[in-house]
């Protein structure tokens, strides 16, 4: 973008219309399937806005460097606590300011450069930060991929065995990012713990399904460590968290974040990760099975109007994710351009059979359900979806048409559900608002 040096007023005009009509096209004119996304509710929103979002607490609840954390040492140790309750487990982080600081901290403190970890394969989802072209490799350490089951679309459990068996490694990771099947924790734990090693499950994508009970619980099948991002389905700010098993690792890990990691932790995530957390408490298992039931029915309903979608021998997905082939229909890169069109957000994928250079054209779709979900959108929904999507990629629709008949489909669900709304806070709505 060349940008023309004009006034600071003129300037600021138009940085504001440019975020003015990014929330009117995202919020109210467009269907959302990014699989990685998600909105808070309306008090969620309300309590970002905080003072807390001006300051520092470096160090942990009540050992700070800093002066002026009372407030926020309170708030940090009850969303540890309630963390805790939730997941059954005693040792929580609520620090990272992201997944992959996250993720960064754990690999920090059970690798040293020139190690190894071994990691789900990409074909199975695994993310670039468990590679050396990401988190990994800035940590001097290599991946070993695990061996791939084409037909669970999985790890293959028992070559994995022998891997973990025979390979040299610090580390197993597992967790993905095109992420229709849980990865088998509970069948590769104990050749792991006989190796003396640790298994961090990446939980960005599935924190929010683990949460509402329709997911795998790793740390009930033997992960040691669960790293997790708590802004894809679980729908609270962009922010990480990490959840141990272990004492002794969670004390290692709390001295790597900081000062490794980050210093500011970006406060303000706080009261709005425990008010979403309350929310979960609340209404997070109806929300999961929502998500998820909704998933299978947009997949059923794709596969209806004449789409490829992978996984149909597997009951196509278990997650809020939806994987589509669209080779057919010239691509990922040309059907997402077109999708986003006519105001359907979507995101290219590679698929398990792509080759990695074509990532830039590659042949799928990832498409997740837990947005529009928690708009209120249900089965009958899903079904109009897929067939907006048909009207454009296989029927060769003008996308303006297509687009009209979005915005008029997302005009009845503008409102979060399975949320707090601003008049849960009773008498101290107006104060919450105060920054506003
Ligand atoms: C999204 C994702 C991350 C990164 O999370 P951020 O919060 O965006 O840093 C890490 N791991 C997996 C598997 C992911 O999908």
């Amino acid at each position: 973008m060349v940008i023309k040096l004009s006034s600071p007023e003129n300037l600021l005009r138009n940085v504001l219309q440019l975020t003015n009509e990014a929330n009117e096209w995202r919020r109210k004119k467009s269907i959302n399937l990014i699989a990685s996304e998600n909105v808070m509710s309306p008090l969620a929103e309300a309590v970002y806005l905080s003072d807390f979002m001006s300051r520092y607490a470096e160090g942990k609840p009540k050992k700070r460097y800093y002066q002026g954390t009372k407030y926020i040492d309170e708030l940090e140790i009850m969303l540890a606590e309630l963390m805790g309750k939730i997941l059954n487990i005693q040792y929580i982080e609520t620090r990272p300011i992201s997944g992959t600081i996250a993720n960064a901290s754990v690999f920090k403190e059970l690798g040293e450069p020139g190690d190894r970890a071994l990691v789900a394969p990409v074909q199975a989802g695994s993310h670039v930060s468990h590679t050396k072209f990401g988190t990994l490799g800035a940590l001097g350490m290599t991946q070993v991929y695990l061996p791939y089951d084409e037909e669970r679309m999985n790890v293959d459990v028992d070559k994995a065995i022998k891997m973990i068996k025979e390979e040299k490694f610090k580390f197993l990771v597992l967790g993905g990012s095109v992420y229709l099947f849980p990865h088998p924790v509970k069948e590769l734990a104990d050749a792991v713990k006989e190796r003396g090693a640790k298994i961090v499950y990446d939980a960005a994508h599935v924190f929010g399904l683990i949460v509402g009970g329709v997911w795998r619980n790793p740390l009930r099948e033997g992960a040691d460590v669960m790293t997790a991002s708590t802004h894809k389905t679980f729908p609270g700010p962009q922010g990480g968290l990490i959840a141990f098993s272990d004492e002794g690792l969670y004390k290692q890990v709390s001295k790597t974040i900081f000062p490794y990691f980050l210093s500011n932790h970006h406060l303000h995530r706080i009261p709005a990760t425990l008010v979403t957390t309350l929310e979960m408490m609340k209404y997070g298992e109806q929300y999961a099975k929502a998500v998820v039931e909704n998933a299978k029915k947009f997949a059923e309903a794709l596969a209806e109007e004449g789409f490829k979608v992978l996984g149909e021998n597997l009951g196509y997905t278990m997650s809020h994710q939806v994987v589509v082939d669209v080779a057919k229909q010239g691509g990922g890169a040309k059907c997402a351009t077109l999708l986003e069109s006519a105001n359907i957000i979507t995101n290219k994928n590679l698929l398990p059979y792509d080759p990695p250079e074509n990532v830039q054209n590659p042949s799928g779709l990832r498409l997740g359900t837990q947005e529009m979900t928690r708009y209120g959108m249900g089965k009958q929904e899903m079904y109009e979806i897929a067939h907006l999507m048909r009207r454009l990629l296989i029927d060769n629709e003008d996308p303006e048409k297509v687009k009209k008949d979005v915005i008029e489909l997302r005009s009845g669900f503008l409102e979060v559900k399975y949320g707090f709304t601003l008049e849960d806070a009773g008498d101290l709505k107006d104060k919450i608002l105060i920054l506003r």
